[in-house]
């Protein structure tokens, strides 16, 4: 492996990958991806991948929209990355309908086109919904559904075509820092002299930022999904679009003909960082049925088809979240040179295409062209969050995830 780099990037998620991309495609030469196991083996190897550019955060959708621009367009051999089935918020309240005439009206203010449907018209696009009780929904026909690991592949191919060099099995065990700078980082198959260190590292960062002495306060949180068997109603010829239901505390897409569901249970488990185990699927953890349980009523509630298909899998996925819901982004107060990009709340995947872009811009420019004040590493001011303190907020973002009407 060579001996020094102008930057040394953890991680060959879908997050490290689109840095990689995005730098090489500014000019940057002498990059090194590393990647601890075998490549795309984190949590990006087995998301869902609904891609939602709708949120309240301005930046955030842009960020979200280019993503989108950019997945449309990646493909591995044939093989695409994404496919825009478009996206279904249902309301299946009064206040939850009334939530979405706002976000509608935030959408357009903002450039995303959406539409408020009936609940026949929802139904047309996701035929196997029941609409007892459903008030309407807001659809969102540029959403879709990503094959993360295709979209990973992708970036990271490009990236090596323009010089960025990629090693798997190889961990970063150790960061010099020097009068406040990285000086270089030490890996199992020697150092790599740098002045520049970006951790893509998913449920992993606050680990990372140790070796470093920063600060990362992510909590790693416990996110199950289901997969069913082939449903005959089910054509991968006509996809349905995804749908979300907040009220039932899930969310569906159609995968093949596979029906993919999960949500956001009140009653969230976290994951200690010290307990991510160190074999080839770290992120892969077992399902618990009777925890899943209150999300499948739900679910049978609104698809009631759901209640017997028989499931061909079972996930039990670990997925970074923060304590004020924002992705964690940018170069850490407490030493120069330590880039983080993580903390994606359950919507990395949706948003690694813009993240790369604009933290590949942030290094090369010294600052972005949007402003993501709200989602800077130097919001929380290089401190140590307490740990209980973290587990708490945490977990109220995962229980409001889907619960709390916004306003
Ligand atoms: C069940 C589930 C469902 C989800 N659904 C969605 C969804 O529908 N839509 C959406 O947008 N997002 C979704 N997400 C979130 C999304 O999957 C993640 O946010 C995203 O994949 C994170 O990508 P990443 O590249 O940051 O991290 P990862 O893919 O975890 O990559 C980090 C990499 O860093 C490597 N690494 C760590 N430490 C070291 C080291 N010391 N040395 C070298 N390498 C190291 C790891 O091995 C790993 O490969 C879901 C997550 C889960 C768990």
């Amino acid at each position: 492996m060579q001996e020094q780099a102008r930057v040394v990037i953890i991680g060959s998620g879908i997050c490290g990958s689109s840095i990689a991309y995005h730098l090489a495609k500014l000019g940057w030469k002498d990059i090194v991806m590393l990647e601890q196991g075998a490549l795309i083996s984190g949590t990006t190897s087995h998301a869902p991948g609904l891609v939602g550019q709708l949120r309240s955060n301005v930046s955030l959708v842009e960020l979200l929209k280019e993503s989108v621009k950019l997945y449309r367009t990646l493909e591995v051999e044939g093989e695409h990355g994404f496919f825009e089935v478009g996206s279904l918020r249902v309301a299946s309240s009064k206040a939850r309908m009334e939530e979405i005439e706002r976000q509608h009206a935030h959408a357009l203010r903002i450039g995303l086109a959406t539409e408020i449907v009936t609940a026949r018209e929802a139904q047309e696009l996701f035929p196997l919904m029941d609409i007892t009780g459903v008030e309407g929904a807001l659809l969102l026909p540029s959403d879709g559904s990503a094959r993360a690991p295709i979209l990973a592949e992708a970036m990271r191919r490009a990236a090596e075509a323009e010089g960025v060099k990629v090693f798997s099995r190889v961990r970063v065990t150790g960061i010099e820092v020097v009068n406040g700078r990285v000086r270089s980082v030490t890996t199992s198959a020697g150092a790599i002299k740098t002045e520049i260190v970006v951790a893509a590292t998913g449920i992993w960062s606050p680990r990372i930022g140790d070796l470093a002495g920063v600060s990362i306060p992510l909590q790693p949180m416990q996110h199950q999904v289901v997969w069913t068997e082939a449903l005959p109603e089910l054509s991968p010829d006509k996809p349905m679009a995804n749908m979300r239901d907040p009220d039932n505390l899930v969310y569906f897409r159609q995968e093949g003909r596979s029906l993919v569901m999960g949500g956001y249970e009140l009653d969230p488990r976290p994951f200690a960082v010290t307990a991510i185990p160190d074999n080839d699927n770290p992120t892969n953890q077992r399902f618990d049925s009777a925890h899943f349980d209150s999300l499948m009523q739900g679910a049978c509630r609104r698809v009631p088809r759901l209640k017997d298909a028989p499931l061909s899998k079972r996930l039990n996925g670990i997925e970074s979240f923060t304590p004020d819901g924002e992705f964690i982004l940018g170069e850490a107060p407490e030493v120069g040179g330590f880039w983080v990009a993580c903390g994606f709340c359950a919507h990395g995947v949706s948003g690694s295409g813009g993240v790369g872009k604009a933290l590949a811009e942030w290094i090369v420019e010294g600052k972005p062209s949007l402003d993501l004040s709200s989602m800077d590493i130097r919001r929380f001011g290089g401190k140590q969050m307490d740990a209980e303190e973290l587990r708490a907020r945490t977990h109220e973002i995962y229980h409001d995830y889907y619960s709390k009407i916004g306003h």
